[in-house]
């Protein structure tokens, strides 16, 4: 099997790992892939987001199955392309990934299939409006951006000067782009969240193991919002009970509201929880793998993730085919310094060779680019320190272990990942 691998952050090169592991993958390609994944994968230099040069590309190379990393192509309609032409690609279409793509399309959706989530007060589309509404509202308020925002379009707004704040810059200024315009408010939840990401055909699905991330840069969920500085995943995180409730009262209505509304949807489908008093609550879909979940996920897999991924493409998922490693699961990601705000990149990186699969410790690469021998910095998030263990602490401390070894100028990453309900696990030094 010739696999294509659409991205270049850590969450693919998790993919690209766990594909190449298989016995009947014969060869892979990332686009536009990264330092890490050029190691494990051929890297085409073609964007994610075009699809237009996406096809072009599997016009030429002609993969037997396309897996799309990142929402962005999704959102492009890079499925519906592929599937006019009868090649296989998991992810879903353009209209499904409206999930993630539009708040306001995900919120009616979940409001007129009565799945748990939080209230809406309303959508706004001029800014005067949305000020006059903040009259009629509770504090905190959430504020949502209809759009895509590169994970700045939610603000948890604690007064109505906070909200005008980034109502303004939004809708006014335009400084989150066209997915600003637009605006919704809505009541905020209180609880621990936790990510539930299934895999589905569209007719059968199967859960991957549960996981939280840690999105504020600093230790103690300080400091401003990241794309995601840590995840892990345990089964304690999801008793039997829970995960009965989830599945009940918001997995099986989704998909079932998906296909009463005529949406096809094949591919991972990410539901992001709020785990409130009142029960599991949804706050948000994503229509692709969570990054840094996904290594986290992957670390897991006990199964032929390309047999499995061929599955769901040819619309015959075998839910029985994925089997987990009992236990726990731990991503750190390890971050360029001033990460998320300004940082530099081309730092060398030491210590990636004497870690890389040590003890069931994987480091997965994202923001990093080879330069000869050498791997330099090139984003933000630039490494996810990987590790399973046959508990949250065992993975904790080779993960931590494995990172104390990496080190580039202005490193750092959280010592609190897996730390949860107050039980503060700060691993490592
Ligand atoms: P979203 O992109 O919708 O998931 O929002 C990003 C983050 O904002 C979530 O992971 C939550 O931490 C937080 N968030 C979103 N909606 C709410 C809500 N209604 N109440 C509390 N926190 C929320």
């Amino acid at each position: 099997m010739k696999i294509l691998v659409i991205g270049g952050g850590g969450r693919e090169h998790a993919l690209v790992w766990k594909l190449k592991q298989s016995a009947r993958v014969e060869k892979i390609w990332c686009t536009p892939g990264n330092g890490g994944i050029a190691g494990d994968a051929e890297c085409f230099a073609v964007d994610a987001g075009d699809v237009a040069a996406l096809v072009a590309l599997a016009e030429r190379i002609a993969p037997d199955l396309t897996v799309v990393g990142p929402e962005l192509p999704l959102v492009n309609g890079i499925s519906d392309a592929f599937a006019q032409r009868k090649w296989p690609i998991v992810g879903p279409s353009r209209k499904a990934a409206q999930l993630e793509g539009s708040k306001i399309f995900s919120k009616e959706f979940l409001l007129r299939h009565n799945i748990p989530t939080a209230k809406m007060y309303g959508a706004y589309d001029s800014a005067s409006d949305a000020y006059a509404a903040l009259d009629g509202v509770d504090w905190p308020l959430v504020i949502k951006a209809d759009g895509l925002c590169a994970g700045k379009g939610v603000v948890l707004a604690q007064n109505a000067a906070e909200a005008r704040q980034f109502l303004k810059s939004a809708m006014e200024k335009n400084e989150l782009g066209p997915g600003g315009r637009r605006v919704m408010l809505e009541e905020t939840l209180e609880g621990d969240e936790l990510s539930f990401i299934i895999l589905t055909d569209g007719e059968r699905y199967a859960p991957m193991v549960p996981t939280r991330d840690h999105k504020r840069v600093f230790d103690g969920n300080r400091g401003p919002n990241t794309g995601g500085m840590g995840a892990y995943s345990s089964d304690e995180l999801l008793p039997a009970g829970l995960r009965d409730t989830v599945i009940s009262t918001i997995v099986e209505p989704t998909l079932k509201g998906l296909a009463a509304d005529g949406i096809g949807y094949q591919g991972f489908l990410y539901v992001g929880l709020m785990l409130t008093k009142e029960g599991p609550k949804v706050l948000e879909f994503n229509c692709r793998l969570g990054d840094p979940e996904a290594q986290a996920i992957v670390a897991r897999m006990d199964f032929d993730l390309s047999e499995v991924l061929a599955d769901v493409a040819a619309a015959r998922l075998d839910p029985a085919k994925l089997r987990w490693k009992a236990g726990a699961s731990v991503c750190l990601v390890l971050a360029s310094g001033g990460y998320p705000g300004k940082f530099e990149v081309g730092k060398r990186i030491e210590g990636l060779t004497t870690t890389i699969g040590d003890n069931g410790v994987e480091v997965f690469q994202a923001g990093t680019k080879r330069e000869g021998d050498s791997i330099h910095t090139s984003g933000g998030r630039v490494l996810g320190v990987t590790a399973a263990g046959h508990s949250l602490e065992a993975a904790l401390t080779l993960a931590y272990q494995a990172a104390q070894k990496i080190h580039f100028e202005g490193m750092h990453y959280r010592k609190d990942i897996g730390a949860h309900s107050g039980r503060l696990k700060a691993a490592g030094d």
